[in-house]
């Protein structure tokens, strides 16, 4: 049976990844609300801005509830944006009140828009742990990875920094596959959903 992945549908470029995920296989649907929520076997975090998701996370009620399921071991992948929100510690979160807010899932430390101090955004072809050749990476003023924690995998880096990362079930990547057609991540996030079963 093709697991249930839901992408969370606050913000941010959930049409790509629902359209990716049904590709690699999944059933795929958006998240909006706590029940839909309980509905899914795992999560995609889209791109988008983190601090706003952030707020609309509090505004529908899905902050804790989302906090929860991760810490009882839902899989999830976060791209971009997403990445920022999976970490433990972000650094440059934006103005207090208004700031991204970690959800947890992946002991790491991010910077938000690291690369926009050097260039907004870029494209670049990297070496990914685990997958058949190079993969076409696109960056939009993405952040990248300061620190990771012990039981954490690297499994690409740009400028000498994480912009992959793995820890058990939970993905994260600064970049954006799902807007380049190259399926190969997202097949990934659904083996390690079915592996779970
Ligand atoms: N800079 C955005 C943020 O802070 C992320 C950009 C993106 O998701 N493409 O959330």
């Amino acid at each position: 049976m093709s697991p249930r992945i839901g992408v969370l549908a606050l913000q941010g470029d959930t049409r790509e990844h629902l359209a990716a995920l049904r590709a690699a296989g999944a059933d795929a649907s958006t998240v909006r609300r706590a029940a839909e929520l309980d509905s899914v076997d795992a999560l995609v975090i889209p791109g988008g801005e983190s601090t706003t998701m952030s707020h609309l996370l509090r505004v529908f009620e899905l902050l804790e509830p989302l906090r929860t399921r991760l810490a009882d071991g839902m899989p999830a992948y976060g791209s971009c944006a997403g990445m920022i929100l999976l970490a433990t510690e972000i650094l440059d979160a934006g103005v207090p009140g208004r700031d991204a807010t970690p959800l947890n899932a992946i002991d790491m430390t991010v910077r938000r828009n690291a690369f926009g101090r050097q260039v907004d955004s870029f494209e670049d072809d990297i070496d990914f742990e685990g997958l058949d050749g190079p993969l076409h990476a696109v960056f939009i003023r993405a952040p990248w990875v300061e620190r990771v924690g012990a039981g954490v995998e690297v499994l690409a880096r740009a400028a000498g920094h994480p912009v992959a990362v793995r820890q058990g079930r939970m993905l994260a990547t600064a970049f954006h596959p799902e807007v380049t057609g190259d399926r190969r991540v997202h097949q990934l996030f659904v083996e390690m959903v079915i592996d779970r079963a």
